[in-house]
């Protein structure tokens, strides 16, 4: 199954972290890394802190979509992250973005991720390693851009 990851982190050596990440979802058991975006900063949205630094991964898996939560909240875990309230800042945030073209609303896990067509630092990096991604039940991710070029981001070299 090809899965999309959506990765954020807001402390520490955020981009540092962000590499690692990717270096962890590379090695996840069942799983190939296909592509990775560059990496993205971002301002925070609804959360406090220091910028972002974003970035998103394709990966093709042999895991089911909860095992691969699973496999990213145990990468979350190793960079120690704490959640002490919602929308806090975080060392590393693993999102399951797409899943194939399922649907998924468990009381874990919603796939497509419910707020990706509403954060620029998800879909800029998505459409730059998938640009005819299309989101199971919105669309393509490309109609969704217009809707966030409000929001700064910046390419890192
Ligand atoms: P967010 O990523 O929305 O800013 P959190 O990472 O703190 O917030 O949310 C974590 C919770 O979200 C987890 O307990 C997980 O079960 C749930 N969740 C629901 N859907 C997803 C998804 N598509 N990817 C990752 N976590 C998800
Ligand atoms: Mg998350």
């Amino acid at each position: 199954m090809i899965a999309y990851i959506g990765i954020g982190a807001n402390l520490g050596d955020a981009r540092a972290n962000v590499e690692d990440a990717l270096e962890r979802i590379a090695r996840m058991p069942h799983t190939m890394l296909k592509a990775r975006s560059s990496l993205y900063r971002t301002a925070p949205i609804d959360s406090s802190g220091d910028d972002y630094i974003n970035a998103v991964a394709c990966v093709d898996t042999a895991l089911d979509a909860h095992g691969l939560l699973d496999a990213l909240q145990a990468i979350e875990l190793a960079h120690g992250r704490e959640r002490p309230y919602r929308n806090a800042p975080r060392t590393l945030d693993l999102d399951v973005l797409l899943y194939g073209d399922a649907i998924i609303d468990s009381a874990r896990l919603q796939v497509p991720h419910p707020r990706m067509t509403a954060r620029a630092f998800v879909l800029a990096p998505l459409l730059e390693i998938a640009p005819q991604a299309d989101i199971p039940g919105a669309g393509p991710a490309a109609a969704f851009l217009a809707g966030v070029a409000g929001q700064a981001i910046e390419r890192l070299a």
